[in-house]
């Protein structure tokens, strides 16, 4: 008998309960990818995340091979293409993980019902994607968990998952005639030049990072995360999005590890499978904005156009901006401040700065980042809709020597200490002598404006 293992959002080998799964149902499996046009038509695909997926499946190939296997690669519709590849095996059974953004939910429904009318069966696998799988923990009488408290301390509840080892082998069936696409399938998904400082995509790659930080970074995690020019994050976010790391292998290899970083650590995984389950139950909450009436965003489009390129005036929004443009990535402390700055200080709709973010970021993903910008934004269920941070108030806290701002504002490089935060400020020689823009909006007019508007709400 023969499977199919469809790999989406889980590009690895160890820990991967579909693979895992269509091995022991059937003697051979056909590990698939489908490169999808659908995504490229909807804007999702973009240079840095086909980039980052193109260095993960030439991974899982290679990986595939070692053990006797190899990734048929196919572009098109998924479920067209599923569809085909299952007749020509003859494939009994199709295992694929659940995914929770109304794009993935609508494609398995497509799926399951292309596959019953041919007669095979479509296994669809929960914590594959997050650690514990969304509507797994729900509150009493509801659907999701809209607050996230409440959610961690049942999360915490579920006992520690087993973690898959990789398998062995991937026996392949005779695959006379069977079509694989080059992986320039997948990167023609979205041409143009992806940022210069990308990572490098795949299971190796990842766990490679992922090894090196548990030994380096974990332990000072909860004291430094905040740190921006530390830079002391995971950065294993990217892994994350495409599965190339499992997250039950983390919250697992954390907790091994223990601590106070570990703890902290594993908090974060759980916001990530937070969001998630807001968006499986609510698909909408990916563009719905729930404000009772929100219909007064600004939309200057000079504003907006500063705001990218990373020369609003404010060194601290602007470095962020730039390591955006940079790396595909920016530090999370960053995102929070950026964020707030266009939708409280600019009072721009905070869809115009979430699309942005996905059109860069590698790790960009519709649950984490529509839901943190809902939260940035006090938009969505779980929020201080209130609060807006200060960058000069950031800036002393985070970055207080201006390092962050040094490393990624190559035109305030030169300017020595925390000085460098509010460069209008400098004697009028040495200012003129940069090239930097003027705060193009006082901080005390946006504040205001911001809580006039939120007044009426
Ligand atoms: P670490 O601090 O090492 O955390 C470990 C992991 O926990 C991360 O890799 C991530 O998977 C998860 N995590 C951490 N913080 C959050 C969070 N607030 N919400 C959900 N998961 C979290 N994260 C994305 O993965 N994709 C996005 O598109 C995205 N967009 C964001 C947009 C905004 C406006 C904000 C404020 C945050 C966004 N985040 C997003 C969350 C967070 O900023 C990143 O996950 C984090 O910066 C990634 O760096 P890291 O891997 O070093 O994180």
């Amino acid at each position: 008998t023969t499977s199919i293992a469809v790999f989406t959002s889980d590009l690895r080998l160890r820990d991967n309960p579909v693979l895992h799964a269509a091995l022991r149902a059937a003697d051979q499996v056909v590990p698939l990818f489908v490169a999808d046009h659908g995504l490229a038509r909807t804007g999702f695909a973009v240079p840095n995340r086909v980039a980052f997926l193109a260095d993960a499946l030439a991974d899982l190939d290679a990986g595939l091979r070692e053990r006797g296997g190899a990734l048929v690669l196919r572009k098109g519709d998924p479920v067209a293409e599923i569809r085909r590849v299952a007749d020509r095996i003859d494939a009994t059974e199709v295992h694929i993980a659940g995914g929770v953004s109304g794009y993935a939910g609508r494609r398995e429904a497509r799926l399951r019902a292309a596959l019953a009318a041919d007669g095979r069966t479509l296994r669809v696998h929960g914590a594959v994607v997050t650690a514990v799988e969304p509507g797994e923990v729900v509150p009493a009488g509801k659907d999701h968990f809209a607050v996230f408290t409440p959610y961690f301390r049942a999360w915490q509840r579920i006992g520690q998952r087993r973690v898959l080892a990789a398998p062995r082998a991937v026996p392949l069936p005779e695959l006379s005639g069977l079509r694989s696409e080059p992986l320039s399938a997948v990167t023609s998904l979205a041409p143009g030049t992806p940022s210069p400082g990308l990572p490098e995509g795949g299971e190796t790659a990842g766990r490679r990072r992922f090894h090196t930080w548990r030994r380096s970074g974990l332990d000072g995690y909860a004291d430094d995360h905040d740190d921006l020019a530390g830079d002391a994050t995971s950065r294993l976010s990217p892994y994350l999005h495409f599965g190339c790391l499992s997250p039950v292998e983390l919250v697992c290899r954390a907790r091994e590890s223990g601590g106070a970083g570990a703890e902290a650590f594993v908090r974060q995984l759980a916001w990530r499978d937070f969001h998630h389950q807001v968006l499986a139950a609510r698909p909408d909450a990916a563009h719905t904005d729930y404000r009772a009436r929100h219909d007064r965003w600004r939309a200057d489009d000079a504003e907006i156009a500063a705001w990218k390129a990373g020369r609003t005036g404010y060194p601290l929004v602007d470095a962020g901006m730039r390591q955006l443009g940079h790396e595909g990535w920016m530090h999370n402390r960053a995102r929070l401040l950026v964020a707030s700055f266009l939708t409280k200080t600019l009072y721009t709709d905070w869809r115009i700065g979430a699309q942005h973010f996905l059109d860069l970021l590698v790790d960009g993903d519709m649950a984490n980042n529509q839901l943190n910008w809902q939260w940035v934004a006090g938009t969505g269920t779980d929020t201080r809709p209130n609060r807006v941070l200060n960058p000069l108030a950031q800036a002393r806290r985070f970055d207080p020597d201006g390092a962050y701002v040094r490393r990624w504002v190559p035109e305030l490089a030169g300017v020595r200490g925390p000085r460098v935060h509010t460069p209008w400020r400098l004697p009028e020689d040495e200012r003129s002598r940069l090239d930097y823009p003027d705060p193009i909006v006082d901080l005390e007019a946006g504040l205001a404006r911001f809580r006039r508007a939120r007044r009426r709400d």
